[in-house]
């Protein structure tokens, strides 16, 4: 039986039962453990767990507390977690699965059953992962795509409004694509798409920033906690990357190589704006830039 890798965590205050489960997992798995059910919070919240192997009689708070508590919490609600008990009686394990378990298994603990079921589970884990990291990426570029660009606006709007800092956005394309394309052909656009993705992802300094492409020559960077004074420094840095890059466009009117205009807009978000009107002024800027005879970038605070 092939096994996928993963990283499993055991909450048992028995010590036998957590070494013997750990025994029978760590050819495997990564294991860790946890002989109560604080120190499993913890674990749980601060490593990479992608499954937990959870004990129901625990002192402090019990397994189905537990389970309730990563179950609520958005940072650890996507890890399965599987029960382990001697209570079997249908109410407890109705219980159980009602507090979110994805599964039970039984002592006595049997080896064969522990890691058939382990397997299920984090296979299952990953193929989520996969199919969520499909659904919010651009197949082309391999950059976060407009729905994940949607999304993130979505929580980080929330975010920074919560903690009243300021969100700002930069809006870019490509200038005069259409001709890149009618001089060099699609293949050739689709790689100078490609090229550009990755320069402006190079270009961004912070692991909070998001760019991601939301249409056919436009990109957008999500720039969580910088406010209007530090965005200029990222409009000009993106500017200069993509005109230094000295991609060739001979069709351009604007420059020898390909270009970009940038727009972008700085926001504190609060309950009288959408989060779409932050999109709406950076493309407004984007509109100046382009007035401006493109290659340029113009920000407006809101
Ligand atoms: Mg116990």
């Amino acid at each position: 039986m092939e096994m996928p890798t993963g990283k499993i965590l055991i909450v048992d205050d028995d010590k036998l039962i957590m070494n013997l489960l750990s025994g029978m997992l760590d050819e495997d798995y990564d294991v860790i453990c946890a002989d109560n059910s604080l120190e499993g919070l913890r674990l749980a919240r601060q490593e990479q767990i992608d499954l937990v192997l959870l004990d129901i009689n625990m002192p402090i708070f019990d397994g189905q507390k537990l389970c309730q508590t990563l179950k609520g919490d958005p940072e650890t609600k996507d890890i399965p977690i599987i029960f382990i008990t001697a209570l079997v009686s249908a109410e407890d394990e109705t219980k159980g699965l009602e507090a979110g378990a994805a599964d039970y298994i039984a002592k006595p603990i049997n080896k064969s059953v522990v890691l058939a079921r382990v397997k299920i589970q984090i296979e299952a884990k990953q193929q989520r992962e996969y199919l969520e990291k499909l659904s919010t990426t651009d197949p082309l570029t391999g950059v976060p795509n407009r729905r994940c660009f949607d999304e993130t606006l979505e929580r980080e709007w929330r975010r920074c409004q919560r903690s009243e800092k300021p969100l700002s956005l930069l809006v870019l394309d490509i200038d005069c694509f259409k001709l890149y394309n009618d001089c060099y052909g699609h293949l050739a656009g689709d790689s100078c798409l490609i090229k550009v993705a990755q320069l402006l992802t190079g270009a961004l300094s912070r692991g909070g920033d998001l760019l991601a492409r939301i249409g056919g020559e436009e990109f957008v960077a999500l720039l969580p906690d910088t406010p209007f004074e530090s965005l200029d420094v990222v409009a000009d840095r993106f500017r200069t990357t993509i005109e230094e890059a000295a991609i060739p466009h001979e069709r351009s009117p604007i420059s020898e190589v390909v270009t970009i205009s940038v727009g972008g807009s700085t926001l504190i978000p609060n309950q009288k704006v959408e989060p779409v009107e932050l999109h709406r002024r950076a493309d407004e800027q984007l509109y100046v830039a382009k007035e401006k005879g493109r290659n340029h970038y113009s920000l407006g605070v809101g």
